[in-house]
């Protein structure tokens, strides 16, 4: 694991990432024409690809205003974060509480050319960033995470459309129990999955994905509940993104979003 401005791999740009492919999807321009070519071929498959990315990322935004508001969480880890997007999760957590704390750490060499624009916290708080595979590496153990956040106290961490990139053969539901064995009672886990219970061609992405060199598994319901186990999710419960809690009405449908969305307390 490396703290934010080391260099420990070349950014690969012969083979599509799927950071680099979502801030396609999002608009942005980090990403390289390996990337494009994908990521259109993802679009042609299953043009639903681009609502479902921004329902997830505006997911993130209610949940976290969420936790910070109505539960009082200041400390947040976000695994498998992403290139930067605006706003960002320390953005939304430090307008509801300046002095929030919040951990990134992913493991794609592009994202970790880009924590000047996650590590810039409001004064008040502080933010980190740790480049680490979530599969291998211990995260909740490393300098930079405890420097920042105390393990003591309740977190919420965060995992959004990451763990479908782990087949089952990683062992994804075990790694994420494990992280939540490790939290405070009184955490939170806020997870975002992919699904094809409302599109089935969702499942032609995948494939798109997988012939690109990204290995990944969408999941049903029952699947996505076992993420949580060791919580209790509150209201609403595992439901789809942008019917979790949302501001308005987005327009979308369960097909459009095909993403699961929950936040699990730990008691
Ligand atoms: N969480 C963000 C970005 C999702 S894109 C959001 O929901 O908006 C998925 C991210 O997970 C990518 O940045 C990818 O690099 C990261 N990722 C995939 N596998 C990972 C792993 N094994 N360890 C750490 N990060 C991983």
């Amino acid at each position: 694991m490396t703290g934010s401005g080391a260099r420990p791999q070349q950014i690969d740009t012969s083979k599509a990432h799927s950071a680099r492919m979502y801030d396609y999807y999002l608009g942005g321009k980090d990403w390289y024409p390996v990337d494009q070519e994908a990521a259109e071929k993802v679009k042609e498959v299953f043009p639903f690809i681009v609502t479902g990315a921004r329902a997830n990322r505006d997911f993130m935004h209610r949940a976290t205003r969420t936790l910070a508001t109505e539960y009082g969480v200041r400390q947040f880890i976000d695994i498998g974060t992403g290139i930067p997007t605006e706003p960002n999760l320390h953005q939304v957590a430090q307008e509801v509480a300046p002095d929030a704390r919040v951990v990134y750490a992913d493991n794609d060499p592009t994202v970790l050319e880009y924590t000047d624009a996650l590590t810039l916290s409001r004064p008040e708080g502080k933010t980190a960033y740790v480049h680490a595979d979530l599969r291998h590496d211990a995260v909740l153990e490393s300098r930079e995470l405890r420097s920042t956040i105390d393990l003591d106290k309740p977190v919420a961490l965060s995992m959004l459309a990451v763990t479908h990139f782990l087949p089952d053969e990683d062992g994804p539901v075990e790694i994420v129990r494990e992280m939540v064995q490790r939290l405070a009672p009184g955490s939170f886990l806020v997870l975002s999955h992919a699904t094809p219970d409302f599109n089935p061609a969702a499942e032609k992405a995948v494939e798109v994905y997988r012939a690109s060199g990204t290995p990944a598994q969408i999941r049903t319901k029952s699947e996505i509940m076992r993420f949580f186990e060791g919580t209790e999710l509150i209201e609403p419960g595992l439901t789809t993104t942008h019917r979790w809690r949302p501001d308005g009405d987005s327009g979308i449908t369960d097909a459009d979003a095909f993403f699961y969305a929950g936040i699990g307390r730990k008691p």
